[in-house]
Parts: structure tokens; sequence; C-alpha cells
């Protein structure tokens, strides 16, 4: 077998959004799944729509989820005088041929052909007339009238088209500039692209396509039509059914990793596997195991998978991504031993790193604000003897470890008969603000004892204040 090439082409008129990013996905992963090359094109000859900050907007999409091209990327607009090359070869060859109908003669075809039941189509006036290139001439493309044209689909299977169906297409408008599906083919051919992956709202313009392959002597590269990403309610997936764009989920705090698995398995199964990291994706990836029915993006099973993923990321891993929302919450965080600590108390209890830049508020700030219900419920005067002899054990410590602190704890329940829970809730509340907190001995280990005694103590003079 050859090597595999595939490609993503993406036409630069918006962002990158989670359909996009799939079939992205899809292709690299084959790529990198066969040891094969990855090309990244860019369709920008809609020049009206096609603009820099989308162009932006994509590399930093594909740079964010880790996708990176062995080739290009390449740009449709610097390569017109390719394309005008094919066109003179199909010109050559006899399979296009000039044409000087008028928009208003070729509209009026279409509508008599739906008046007689039949398909809006051109009528072939110029196709035998043998025209010279001359002024507001268009060139069209001589498609076969007989006969069907197959796409053998390795997902959907065969999907057959009648040509009597198809019109000869304009492949040069008359300005000169050649059209999407002729410009598509003609990279895809000298790319070497032998692997076409792509969403099955192409497969309409498929069979022009393999109509182009053949007067061009080219062999046809593989497809593999892929349905579409619907939303919960079926429909197609939009706007309304929360963020498109792939980077909005980096900015709520989802992890390029989770994020490669969700779009991945949304359309690709591997048994019941659902947690992969990018190396297992690459061994496995394979195109019979794409799914024939619609994916639907469920925004839960995202958090789900979000929150496996975060706790299996070592912490320097998850540093960088994390290191964004600690910076744009004020915190002074840095990287290194005690930003670890802190992750590996956190990573167990947050779905996105939005939420645990948020857990980690504690161990960043100088002093604790208290969540109102937990001072009102757990800062009570009665707790002031246990907060009082706790300071006392603790100040003179010089071990500050998980199993010194157990033992102080261990002997404050011993003297005043109290239950571990009602001596560690107010400590907890003390250091937290929160009634909800990961262990008690990890945090104070990892606050470490100046800063815990500060915050008893200020737990202290609140409950005194309070009366
Ligand atoms: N530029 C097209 C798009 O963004 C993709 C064309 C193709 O995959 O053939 O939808």
């Amino acid at each position: 077998m050859s090597t595999i090439i595939t490609r993503f082409p993406p036409s630069p008129t918006g962002y990158l959004h989670v359909g996009g990013a799939r079939t992205a996905l899809f292709n690299w992963f084959y790529a990198r799944h066969t040891k094969g090359r990855f090309i990244l094109r860019i369709e920008d000859t809609d020049t009206v729509r096609s603009t820099q900050a989308s162009v932006d907007a994509i590399f930093d999409a594909l740079k964010w989820l880790g996708i990176d091209w062995d080739e290009g990327p390449y740009f449709q607009t610097q390569r017109f005088h390719i394309y005008a090359e094919y066109v003179q070869k199909l010109l050559d060859s006899g399979h296009a041929y000039y044409c000087t109908c008028s928009a208003e003669k070729v509209e009026a075809m279409r509508q008599q052909a739906m008046a007689t039941g039949g398909k809006p189509k051109y009528d072939g006036t110029c196709r035998e007339k043998g025209l010279a290139k001359c002024e507001n001439a268009v060139v069209r493309f001589r498609a076969p009238q007989t006969g069907t044209t197959v796409i053998h689909d390795v997902v959907k299977g065969n999907i057959v088209f009648q040509n009597a169906e198809q019109d000869d297409f304009i492949i040069q408008r008359s300005d000169g500039t050649p059209t999407y599906n002729f410009v598509v083919v003609v990279d895809d051919i000298c790319m070497g692209i032998n692997t076409i992956i792509r969403g099955d709202d192409h497969v309409n313009n498929t069979p022009r396509q393999i109509m182009l392959y053949k007067a061009l002597g080219a062999e046809l590269p593989v497809f593999a039509h892929v349905p579409m990403v619907l939303g919960k309610d079926k429909t197609r997936l939009s706007k309304r059914h929360g963020s498109m764009s792939v980077t909005e989920y980096r900015d709520m705090g989802f992890l390029p990793e989770a994020m490669i698995n969700y779009l991945v398995r949304l359309g690709w199964s591997c048994g019941d596997q659902e947690f992969f990291t990018r190396e297992e994706l690459i061994e496995k990836f394979s195109l019979e195991h794409i799914g024939r029915s619609a994916g639907v993006f469920d925004m839960d099973k995202l958090l789900a998978l979000n929150a496996d993923h975060i706790k299996a990321t070592p912490p320097r891993v998850l540093t960088p991504h994390l290191m964004p929302f600690l910076k744009s919450n004020g915190y002074a965080a840095e990287e290194g031993d005690y930003l670890d600590q802190v992750i590996l108390t956190l990573n167990a209890r947050c779905k996105t790193l939005l939420e645990m830049a948020e857990q980690a508020r504690f161990y960043y700030v100088d002093t604790v604000e208290y969540d109102s219900a937990a001072a009102e419920k757990v800062l009570k005067p009665e707790c002031l003897d246990s907060l009082n002899l706790l300071l006392r054990q603790m100040e003179p410590l010089t071990d500050f470890s998980v199993a010194a602190l157990e033992k102080v704890f261990l002997t404050i329940m011993e003297t005043t008969g109290l239950k571990l829970g009602k001596i560690a809730q107010p400590v907890r509340v003390a250091l937290t603000g929160k009634t909800a907190s990961p262990g008690i001995f990890e945090i104070i280990e990892i606050l470490g004892k100046a800063k815990v005694i500060d915050r008893l103590q200020q737990a202290v003079t609140y409950i005194e204040n309070r009366g």
C-alpha cells in the first residue's frame, strides 16, 4: 500500500467549529495511524467571505488541538496559475468547452427544465459549437450524459448517481476564476491526496469531482463521508446548541486531549472504550469503525470526559493549560512543587480547568474570604476551644507532615472527646473559606505552618468578634 496522504481544507470564513475540528482530527489521526502524510490547505477562493482573522483562528485552534501538518499550509488564492493550466488541459482533451450563454439564458433553461418535471440544468447549447475563447465566455465541463457515477464510500457504501441528472457544470467563470469543485480536484490530484475524509454535506459534490478525476486521467482517492455532528435535538449542530468554536472550549477550561478524545469518539468507536489518550487514538484509529449514524454532541459527556482527562494528566503536563486560568484569577502561581501539590489535591474534584482555578483560590490568596453560609454554620463559639488547642499544639511543630498533623488531631480528639469532623470542619472553613475542600491534612501540609497558623488565628478572632 502506498503512503496514505490526507488533507484538511478549511474555508477561512469563520472560526474552526466542532464539526470541522472532527474532520481535521479524523484526517490527522488516519495519517498518523498509517504513518502517512497530512496536508493543510486553506480554501480561500471566496475572497469576499475569507478573512485573515479566520485563517489565524483556524491555525490557533489546530495548534491547541495539537494537530500539526507535514505539508502546507497551501492557499488556493496562490494557485490560480495551476488551475488555469488544468482548465487548458481539459479544453485540449475535449473534456471542456467555452460557453457564451448569458446567465439569464441559463436561468431560463433551468426554469424550463423544472417546468417539464426535470432537474434544473444547463441544456448544452454551446456543447458542440466549438467556440473559441472570447470575452464573457465561461468554461464548462463536458459531463457524461449517460450511465452512472458511483462513490465507493468507505462509510456509506456505494452511492449511485445518474449521469443524466448532471449538467455541464462551469469550471471557470467568465472573469477567469475557477470554481469550487474544480479547484478541490486539481489540488487533491496535485497534492497526491489518496484519502478524503470529510463531512457528508459534501456527498453531492462528489460525483462532479469523480467525473473530473476521470477526465484528467487521475486515480480516484478513497472517499469517507462522515455523518454530521448533531445537537441533542437531532438537528445539525449550530450556535444555538452552545459553543461552536473549538477555542471557546479551551477558554471554558477543557483540555485539548479531552476535546480530541470526545470529538473522535463522536463518530468513531473502538468497542466500548470511551477514554483514549492521543497515543491510543493514533494506534487504533481506522476508517472501518467510523459510524454510519450522526454523532450527537452532548456537553455532559464532554464534561465527564474532561474530568477524566484532568485526573489522568500529570501535574507538570496540566500546568501550562491551567496557568492562564490561575493568572486570570490574579494568583501569583508558578510552575513547581507547590502547584503540583495543589493540582494533585484538586484533580479528582473538578470538571474543567476553570473550576480547578476557582477551587485553588485558597491556596493563593493572602486572606481567605469565608463563604457566608459556611461561616454562619461552622465558625461558632463552641469551636474556640479546639481551635485554640490546635494552635497551641501546632505552634511548636517542626514537622508539618500529614503524619505529624494526624497525631495532633488525635490528641485533641482524646482531650476534648470530639469526633474528627467536629474539629476538622472549623479548620476547613478557616483555611479554605468553604465547607467542602480536599482532605484537611493534605491542605494543612501544603499551605504550610505559617499560613495555617495565621488563618486559624484569624478564624479565632472572627468568632470572638462575632460573639
Ligand atoms: N473547504 C471545504 C469546507 O470547508 C472542504 C472541502 C472538502 O473537504 O473537499 O467545507
